[in-house]
């Protein structure tokens, strides 16, 4: 039988510095992967005590990650009041227990005042025996995504010229308000106008001019109806008004408020113009066909008895 191989000393003094280097080159990556993250990432221990926390803690947030290892409840301090309730529901959910992702976004304000979106992501990590070890958690810088999504949903809800809603969310809305009124037997008003003599304007002082005209119309509407009330751009010179609530009186009211505000309104690019104006209200067998086909003939016999009226149909 063949006796096992006694290493000599530098034999196994070799072996020890390879698997030595190996750790070392191990570490080494390891170390680069976190300290180059471009997230701010933070393990937590399972007395919630920051074990890690990557440096891009700074850039993220203005705070070096000293300030989070001295506390790790700072986050609080600098998340959006508006975000707090959900920041400290999710905390509250998932950081005392082992539960698996879970995410959550919310706001932060970065230690130069300004607003960052940050899009939260945490696991909970065991070691190689199975303990759990506490929860790994991932904050990403998330602002330029959320701006462009913000800018996305401005431009595909709104007229880009007088910033007024365009007709496709008015029509959305206009569908969403006939379910609720339906459903809680509640009235609501719709108020349909158009610019007098608009061509008028582009004619005698040109389209820009023409284009301020509505820009400046929009500006009077919004300070004219109330809080609740939509205003839309339908197309060309012509606007819609959705007026939750609302019974015929109140809705003819208001319709006569728009039409004395532009009315007395001295333009920039054109002194004086007028609007008509349409009324119609929620009739107790009605669909959104029949409120639109209602409220544009009441806008039409306004024009045909002699413009700058309203007119309830
Ligand atoms: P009415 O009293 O019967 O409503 O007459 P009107 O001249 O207002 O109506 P008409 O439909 O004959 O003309 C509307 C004009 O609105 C024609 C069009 O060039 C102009 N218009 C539509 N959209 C815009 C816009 O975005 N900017 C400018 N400057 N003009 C617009
Ligand atoms: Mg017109
Ligand atoms: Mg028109």
């Amino acid at each position: 039988m063949s006796q096992p191989k006694k290493c000599s000393y530098d034999e196994s003094c070799e072996d020890l510095r390879q698997r030595f280097e190996q750790l070392r080159r191990k570490e080494e990556l390891f170390k680069i992967m976190a300290e180059s993250s471009v997230d701010w990432d933070v393990w937590y221990g399972t007395r919630d005590q920051a074990v890690y926390i990557t440096p891009s803690c700074l850039d993220i947030t203005g705070y070096s990650r000293d300030v989070f290892y001295d506390d790790p409840h700072f986050i609080s301090s600098i998340v959006h009041p508006d975000d707090l309730e959900i920041f400290q529901e999710h905390r509250r959910l998932h950081y005392v227990k082992a539960t698996g992702p879970a995410e959550v976004t919310f706001r932060i304000f970065h230690k130069n005042g300004e607003v960052r979106w940050i899009w939260h992501q945490c696991q909970a990590v065991y070691s190689s025996d199975g303990t759990w070890i506490g929860r790994r958690t991932t904050n990403r810088d998330v602002t330029t995504l959320k701006q462009a999504e913000e800018q996305l949903q401005r431009l595909s809800t709104t007229d880009p010229l007088t910033g007024a809603y365009n007709r496709r969310m008015f029509m959305d809305l206009l569908v969403r308000e006939l379910q609720r009124a339906s459903r809680y037997g509640e009235p609501f008003s719709l108020l349909m106008f158009d610019i007098d003599h608009f061509k008028r304007i582009n004619d005698q002082y040109g389209h820009n001019a023409g284009d301020r005209v509505l820009q400046e119309v929009v500006r009077l509407s919004m300070e004219t109806i109330r809080q609740a009330d939509t205003l839309a751009r339908w197309g060309g010179e012509e606007f819609m008004v959705l007026l939750p609530r609302t019974g015929g009186d109140m809705a003819h009211a208001l319709g006569e408020r728009l039409r004395l505000r532009i009315a007395e309104h001295a333009f920039v690019d054109a002194d004086h113009l007028t609007v008509s104006v349409g009324v119609t209200s929620l009739g107790r067998v009605d669909s959104i066909d029949s409120l639109l086909k209602r409220v544009d003939e009441a806008l039409y016999t306004a024009k045909e008895s002699g413009r700058n009226r309203v007119v309830t149909g």
